[in-house]
């Protein structure tokens, strides 16, 4: 689905990223885990475009996308949910997701209202608020609004950066049950976490990121079972 390999990247002279390759396949759930600045919002970004690569190349299924423009990304199925949240605040929630669907244009109103109707089922909670201003729900709920606009589109990728930050544990169970539900479903997601427990916890796969390079890879269960992952990052001796 998604194939990384050799990437560099950074902010102008600043290189954040050191030679990363790895891989998604489709179905999986892919967790990459890392200390702050460790460079995984900078992976992500570049991935949807938004950075240019220095050098290396992305290929998302089989099409390399390295050097597309970041508007065109989505479009072919690869939608990022950037943390923070960046819903329309001034919009309401049915609205955020209309705009989320957008590329379903030109199938006309049925694939819409088909996909809306999925959100809410998804997400509940949406579906009482839909006429709710994007800005006056909680911090979870526009979590929940931000994941479910990005899913308006269908994409098979869906990359998520820090979905659990400053969320209480009750909502970011509801998060993380939504994004196994997204696995069934066929989807393929690349999950961005400081919660590393929680993020091994669902996933089939991860990497671990320090200082713009891969330390270490393996099956979910393989690091949540290493000492040193336990160490720097489960908190654990
Ligand atoms: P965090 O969990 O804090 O988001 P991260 O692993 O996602 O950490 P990045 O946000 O990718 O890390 O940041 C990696 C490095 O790039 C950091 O040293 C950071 O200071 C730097 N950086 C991030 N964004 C910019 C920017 N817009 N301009 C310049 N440097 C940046």
């Amino acid at each position: 689905m998604l194939k990384i390999r050799n990437l560099v990247a950074g902010y102008g002279k600043l290189k954040v990223l050191k030679q990363i390759s790895m891989h998604v396949k489709a179905g999986e759930i892919v967790t990459i885990i890392g200390a702050n600045g460790a460079g995984k919002t900078t992976l992500l970004t570049t991935v949807a475009g938004l950075i240019r690569a220095a050098s290396g190349d992305i290929e998302f299924r089989d099409q390399p996308i390295t050097s597309l423009p970041a508007q065109k990304i989505p479009a072919l199925g690869c939608v990022m949910v950037p943390e923070g949240r960046q819903v329309f605040a001034p919009l309401s929630v049915e609205e955020n997701l209309i705009l989320g669907g957008h590329v379903l244009r030109r199938e006309g109103r049925q694939a819409l209202t088909e996909q809306l109707a999925h959100q809410y089922e998804l997400f509940p909670i949406l579906k009482q608020r839909r006429s709710q201003y994007a800005g006056t729900l909680s911090g979870g709920e526009q979590q929940m609004l931000a994941m479910a606009r990005a899913l308006m589109s269908r994409p098979s990728l869906i990359m998520m950066d820090e979905p659990s930050t400053g969320l209480a544990p009750l909502i970011v169970q509801e998060i993380f049950r939504v994004i196994v539900r997204l696995r069934e479903e066929g989807k393929t997601v690349l999950l961005v976490e400081q919660n590393a427990k929680a993020a091994l916890g669902i996933a089939d796969r991860g990497y671990v990121l320090e200082t713009g390079k891969v330390i270490l890879q393996g099956s979910a269960q393989d690091l949540l079972a290493n000492r040193d992952v336990q160490r720097a990052y489960l908190g654990r001796e």
